[in-house]
């Protein structure tokens, strides 16, 4: 008999996550599919893998990058650490609990090069369609490989799409735009908080974005930063130079209105906007379509497509927990390919039931600490229906609501602060430097005892 192959798309911390359980299966002595993974990028890493390009990359796709030079984990490492890879088998010592991007990459990188599944990947290869052929059972998925300028197809049994979902930039209009007088960018093509050191800055949003290049750009010596929302302020502790507004109603050479009737003159607009989930190699059959939120629409166990069991998604959802949470999502799917979990048992009603299920508990309550907990919920049911490793993530959540209360008490000091691996057990050092004077983010420095 031929062997199943399989297609995953994308290389970032998901699709990286379902070669790390294929792999594990594999040394475990078991049987696993002939495993293809498709990345348009030269690397792996995904979002994690920085560029200082914007707009196209060098074979001429959109850059997936949205990522900036000075970004810091957003959150506390210990709410995503690998089950199977903590971050001191990686380092050879606990390290601090918001490692800078170039630390976070080295630690992504560090479990997949131990696994050895390099060669699993074509990189420079950009999945450009995908079809379903419902009298053969199989898809084609047709990429085209830059390196050698050639496009061709191939044939799978299942495809994995694992290509996310912070990567195709939502851009508003607003009245003025075309002449404003300064720097107008979305969130995607911010690089680097030193362009905007001297001047006056509106961030538009209020969400993870706006929160933290407006704190970069702060960090990094810009004169004033105003944020504006629709619905609701961010309320942090703002530094004596930080002003959030309502919306922002329309642009008249260098002056923003807001809807309180007030106007300020600002040098640079960052739409910090939110991204869409776009996925222009799948035909409308195969094509997710869901909002950013907890429970996607129309993925059974938030992870296998309604229309179609043979194609999973992976990491679709809004995102508290990443890392273990694609984990327990790889895992999970690994297994359903392999036949350990029987989705031919399961109807489609049955899935659609779950899906409605998953939405109506996200929908209960619009607290923070009920989504973190229902997310680890999620977590927690996927990894109990495979040989993921399991870990307290009680403890992790816990991690995730001291960080809450640090952002309330300190917004840009919260980085300063340090949790216990929930891993390991063993509590991170504080960092040398308070995160606002660590203008030297370079993993040689951060590393630095
Ligand atoms: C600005 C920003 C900051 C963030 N900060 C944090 C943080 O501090 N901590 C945290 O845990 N998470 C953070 N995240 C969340 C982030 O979503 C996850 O950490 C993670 O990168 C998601 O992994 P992924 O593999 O699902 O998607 P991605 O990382 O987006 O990877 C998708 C991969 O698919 C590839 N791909 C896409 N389309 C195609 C195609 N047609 N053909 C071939 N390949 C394709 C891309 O090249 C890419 O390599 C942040 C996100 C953003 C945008």
């Amino acid at each position: 008999m031929t062997k199943k192959r399989v297609a995953i798309i994308g290389a970032g911390p998901s699709g990286l996550a379902q070669l790390r359980a294929f792999q594990s299966a594999a040394d475990k002595g078991e049987e696993i599919p002939e495993i293809v993974c498709f990345d348009k990028q030269d690397n792996w890493g995904g979002l994690w893998n920085y560029t200082w390009r914007t707009g196209l990359d060098e074979n001429g796709e959109p850059v997936h990058c949205s990522m900036y030079r000075y970004l810091w984990s957003n959150g506390p490492k210990e709410g995503l650490e690998f089950a199977d890879y903590s971050f001191e088998e990686h380092f050879g010592k606990q390290i601090a609990s918001y490692p800078p991007r170039a630390v976070l990459f080295d630690y992504i990188e560090g479990r997949v090069k131990k696994a050895g599944v390099r060669d699993w990947i074509r990189f420079n290869s950009a999945v450009r369609w995908v079809n379903y052929n419902a009298d053969t059972g199989m898809f084609t998925v047709t990429v085209h490989d830059h390196a050698k300028d050639h496009v061709y197809s191939e044939d799978f049994d299942h495809v994995i799409c694992a290509s996310g979902h912070f990567s195709t930039p939502n851009v508003p209009y607003y009245e003025g735009f075309e002449s404003f007088n300064g720097r107008l960018v979305h969130a995607h093509d911010f690089r680097d908080a030193r362009e905007f050191s001297g001047k006056d800055i509106l961030v538009v949003g209020s969400s993870y974005s706006a929160e933290d290049i407006g704190s970069q750009c702060w960090k990094y010596g810009a004169k004033s930063i105003t944020s504006c929302y629709r619905s609701a302020p961010m309320g942090f502790k703002w530094p004596d130079n930080w002003e959030e507004k309502p919306a922002m109603e329309k642009v008249d050479g260098n002056t923003v209105y807001f809807s309180d009737g007030t106007t300020r003159d600002v040098d640079a607009i960052i739409l910090c906007t939110g991204y869409k989930h776009y996925f222009n190699f799948l035909p409308d059959d195969l094509r997710l379509k869901t909002a950013n939120r907890l429970a996607s629409a129309d993925l059974y166990k938030g992870v296998v497509y309604v229309h179609n069991p043979k194609m999973f998604y992976l990491g679709m959802q809004d995102q508290w927990f990443t890392f273990n949470m694609f984990d327990a999502q790889a895992w999970w799917v690994r297994d359903a390919i392999l036949g350990k979990i029987d989705l031919s048992k399961v109807s489609k009603d049955e899935m659609m039931a779950d899906v409605k299920e998953r939405e109506t508990r996200e929908e209960a309550d619009d607290d923070v600490k009920y989504a973190i907990r229902y997310q680890a919920d999620y977590i927690e049911e996927l990894v109990a229906e495979t040989d993921y490793p399991s870990f307290d993530i009680d403890g992790a959540c816990q991690a995730f609501y001291e960080w809450k209360k640090h952002k309330a008490e300190d917004i840009m000091g919260f980085r300063n602060n340090r949790y216990k691996s929930v891993m390991t057990g063993t509590m991170a050092p504080v960092h040398h430097t308070p995160w606002k004077d660590a203008l030297d983010d370079s993993m040689e420095v951060y590393l630095r005892n």
